[in-house]
């Protein structure tokens, strides 16, 4: 086994199961995917840390919990369309993207979509589209999604995003202050489509949105 296969197993048993997810998938898929990939070379020994790791223009890769906590709330079989607001890494869109049938994911920084782009295409993962632009607006010509994340957090959930949800849809957003969020999961009910589920998932720390639904740089 390689040195990096038994730093994930000891990622998601120490870190992860151990707080509490439980979906298989999601784990095995944790278990899976080279997270030092996704990070820059100078932090691979860092890679499978307990904590959020920079990847440059003042982003960071979530922490290996949050991304855990955040795939097992959207419930994911493996024939949803995902739209993902904030690529930074892909390190996220790669967990979707080997959960789900196809990833749409949008990233305001191109220097960040590039550095995922060329990630994800080497470790052949086809069914994920990277597009450039801010989030806020959802991606219309792909809607409706069956699930929603987005990785920035905003004073609100982003009216877009809703409108572009399907019935029985999750979304998963951090929502609240510049320094500090609640991570919400809304449920779209099958059976009543206007109706909107609230859960709260737990506080969080994350980047800010930049944009309409979000801050001004
Ligand atoms: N899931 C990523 C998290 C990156 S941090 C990972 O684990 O690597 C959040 C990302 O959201 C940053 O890359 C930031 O540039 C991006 N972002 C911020 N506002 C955005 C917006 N309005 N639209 C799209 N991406 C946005």
């Amino acid at each position: 086994m390689d040195r990096y296969k038994k730093q994930r197993l000891r990622m998601v048993e120490g870190q992860i199961r151990a707080r509490g997810i439980s979906d298989e998938r999601v784990l095995k898929a944790m278990e899976t995917i080279p997270r030092h990939l996704f990070v820059d070379e100078g932090l691979i020994a860092s890679a499978y840390s307990d904590n959020p790791l920079p990847i440059g223009e003042r982003q960071t890769i979530s922490q290996p919990y949050i991304v855990a906590l955040m795939t097992q709330a959207l419930s994911l079989t493996g024939k949803e369309r995902v739209l993902e607001i904030g690529t930074g890494s892909g390190y996220q869109t790669a967990i979707l993207a080997s959960l789900c049938d196809r990833v749409f994911s949008i990233e305001r920084i191109a220097s960040l979509a590039s550095r995922a782009r060329r990630i994800l295409d080497h470790l052949n993962f086809y069914n994920v589209a990277i597009r450039v632009g801010d989030g806020s607006w959802g991606w219309k010509e792909e809607a409706p999604f069956d699930a929603i994340i987005t990785t920035a957090a905003a004073p609100r959930i982003p009216p877009y995003l809703i409108e572009q949800l399907a019935p029985g849809g999750r979304l998963v957003a951090p929502i609240g202050g510049r320094d500090v969020q609640t991570l919400y999961k809304m449920t779209r009910k099958a059976d009543a489509p206007d109706e909107l589920l609230p859960e709260d998932l737990g506080g969080c720390r994350f980047v800010s949105l930049i944009g309409e639904s979000g801050w001004k740089e």
